[in-house]
């Protein structure tokens, strides 16, 4: 049985930069701002500091990304609270989180979150007429993986 869920005509978006792509991120945010003022908005830190600043309206900040902020938003994207994620993460800069910047990536995935990791697809997703609508998102099933009874654990 596929089980789903409606998201509201107003998405809970996170938005995350690393350093060098926050200036490319405040650009596609200005040019998107109209719309983006219509939902709630999420973001790491730093990123959500530039984006109050940008816009004029509250974000809710999470911490930086090195000091948690992507595990939190990787543990809101598995709790359903984030509907879409907007990642300009930096192709061409190891970051000393790297592993969490995976970690959130796998999430979004593993969850079937909307997830651009550049300014086309962002476009593409943020000009969606699911944007402006109620969308019924599947919920992936992964019970097949959690049925295991517990004394069939390897020793
Ligand atoms: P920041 O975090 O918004 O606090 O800079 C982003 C990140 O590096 O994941």
């Amino acid at each position: 049985m596929v089980t789903t869920k409606i998201l509201k005509k107003s998405k809970r978006i996170a938005l995350v930069a690393h350093d060098h792509k926050k200036a490319d991120l405040v650009d596609w945010v200005k040019f998107n701002e109209a719309k983006l003022i219509t939902h709630d908005l999420y973001a790491t830190g730093t990123t959500g500091k530039l984006i109050e600043e940008t816009l004029g309206v509250p974000v809710k900040r999470l911490l930086s990304g090195p000091l948690g902020g992507d595990q939190q938003i990787g543990s809101m994207i598995a709790e359903g609270d984030i509907d879409v994620m907007i990642f300009f993460w930096d192709p061409m800069h190891a970051q000393p989180h790297d592993s969490d910047v995976k970690a959130l990536l796998r999430v979004g995935v593993a969850w079937n979150i909307p997830m651009a990791c550049d300014r086309a697809t962002a476009d593409f997703i943020m000009t969606s007429p699911y944007m402006d609508s109620e969308y019924e998102t599947i919920i992936p099933d992964y019970s097949e993986y959690l049925t295991r009874p517990i004394e069939d654990e390897p020793a």
